[in-house]
């Protein structure tokens, strides 16, 4: 749905029949529904940035950067942070020993881009926005359909929803 559309247009029974409508007639079927307990539209977007220090300021998580939800990204790149953030942390209180904090942003970039990536893949195949050319939504179909014939493609996509390193 466009960001000009509004939560408050979508009562609990249309958000149902709008989801049924969506998923193979045996899911549908399967599914208990139940009241909302919050509704809201998600924008498609991404922003980083970079760097992830200003001085003794770090920046960590979704302050630092924002993924679309498609790649489920966001929390798992907050953690990586944290991750680099307190071992650096650690090292500096315990140790006097500074080298995680000066590397703590180019560190977590190189994570973060490749999150990026991912979850704007994920996105541009997954979605379909109303003004993408003939061509482009050609590529997207072959994409998705590489991914069903393609082990290669499998382990690509679920490297990269659960296996990048830290
Ligand atoms: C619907 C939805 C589904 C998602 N699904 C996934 C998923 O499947 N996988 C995934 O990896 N990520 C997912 N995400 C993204 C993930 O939730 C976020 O990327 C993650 O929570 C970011 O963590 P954070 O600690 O940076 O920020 P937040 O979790 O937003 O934490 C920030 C905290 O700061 C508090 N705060 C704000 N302002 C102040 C202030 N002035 N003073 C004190 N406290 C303040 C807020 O109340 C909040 O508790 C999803 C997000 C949404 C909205």
């Amino acid at each position: 749905m466009p960001l000009s559309d509004s939560a408050d247009n979508w009562s609990d029974d249309a958000f149902w029949t709008e989801l049924k409508r969506r998923l193979p007639s045996e899911v549908a079927e399967q599914l208990i529904t139940g009241a909302t307990i919050e509704k809201s539209i998600a924008p498609l977007r991404s922003y980083v940035a970079e760097p992830m220090r200003y001085g003794n300021l770090f920046l960590a998580g979704d302050a630092a950067h924002i993924v679309p939800p498609t790649g489920a990204r966001g929390l798992n790149t907050a953690g990586s942070d944290i991750f680099y953030l307190y071992t650096g942390l650690v090292d500096f209180y315990k140790k006097n020993d500074a080298t995680g904090l000066e590397q703590y942003s180019e560190k977590a970039l190189a994570r973060v881009w490749k999150a990026q990536r991912f979850a704007w893949w994920m996105t541009t195949m997954l979605h379909t926005f109303p003004d993408t050319p003939d061509y482009d939504q050609k590529l997207k179909e072959i994409d998705m359909s590489y991914l069903f014939t393609s082990n290669a493609a499998l382990s690509s996509l679920a490297e990269n929803y659960v296996g990048l390193p830290y």
